[in-house]
Order: structure tokens, then C-alpha cells, then sequence
């Protein structure tokens, strides 16, 4: 399992340093901001649905490796996706990063997000890796354009 952990731990790294979708999408119809008072870290999120499906994904922000990682991850697994999928999918990693979703079969449904798993051991990072899906939650459920601020809580 410490294996796992390494890899989980790169992968984090990986995505921290050189994240995925980096950009602001100009024509974004869903967009949302999230801040993490605790850390630092601010995050903006865009996103283009069309057909009920979410066609394009970016972020800008600054923060730790954590809720970098997670957002470069998030653009990355919600494209191609329709938007009943991605809030099933929100809802899982918040079942992760708390650890109630534990079970080997239900991680690997997750895919490449399992890489948060070990995340629920420190309770002030589960806010840095939740940033950018709370801000995708309000983003996909909120006015388009509106661009609300996100309360971490
Ligand atoms: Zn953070």
C-alpha cells in the first residue's frame, strides 16, 4: 500500500507543478471562484457545456500543490462528461476525501482522482482538495456569468 501512497503522492506532485488546462476559457457559460481562507489558496474555474455536456474545462489560481492538483485533475476528468455524470462524480470525491468511501471497487470507479484517498488523514488539506469542486458545484448550478463566490464554509 505505501507504494500506492508514493505514486498517489507524484501524481499530486505531478499535477501541482505542472498543471493541466491552465486558462481561462473566453467563451466560458458556467464559471465560479472558490477561496480557501485556511490555506491561501483561490481558484477560478470555467467551463463550456453544451448539449448537456461539458465540452471544455480550465482554471486559473493560486494555492498549494493540493488544490492545484485537484483542479488540474478536474479539468481534466469532467470534459466529455454530461453534467448529471459530474455531479455524480463530485459527490464521490467528496465520499473520498472524508473517507467514507473507502472499498478498493468503489476507489476505482473514481479513476485517477483515488489519488486523494490518502487526503482524508489531514483534515486542513481536505478543504485545499474540495476547493475547486465546490466552486464546480456552484459554477454548473448557479446563473451563467454570474460567477458567484463560493463559501468553503
Ligand atoms: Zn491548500
Amino acid at each position: 500500500m505505501s507504494d500506492l501512497r508514493e505514486l498517489y503522492q507524484e501524481m499530486i506532485l505531478d499535477h501541482g507543478r505542472a498543471p493541466r488546462n491552465l486558462r481561462a476559457i473566453e467563451d466560458a457559460d458556467h464559471t465560479a471562484e472558490g477561496f480557501n481562507p485556511l490555506c491561501g489558496d483561490r481558484v477560478k474555474l470555467y467551463l463550456r457545456v453544451a448539449g448537456g455536456v461539458v465540452v471544455d474545462a480550465g482554471f486559473e489560481g493560486s494555492g498549494c500543490a493540493i488544490s492545484t492538483a485537484s483542479a488540474s485533475m478536474l479539468t481534466e476528468v469532467v470534459v466529455g462528461k454530461r453534467v448529471e455524470e459530474v455531479d455524480e462524480l463530485r459527490r464521490r470525491f467528496r465520499g473520498l476525501v472524508t473517507g467514507e468511501v473507502r472499498d478498493a471497487s468503489r476507489l476505482e470507479e473514481l479513476g485517477k482522482l483515488a489519488v486523494f484517498s490518502g487526503v482524508c488523514a489531514f483534515p486542513n488539506r481536505i478543504k485545499c482538495a474540495s476547493l475547486v469542486w465546490h466552486a464546480l458545484e456552484s459554477a454548473l448550478h448557479s446563473e451563467a456569468g454570474a460567477a458567484p463566490a463560493v463559501s468553503t464554509e
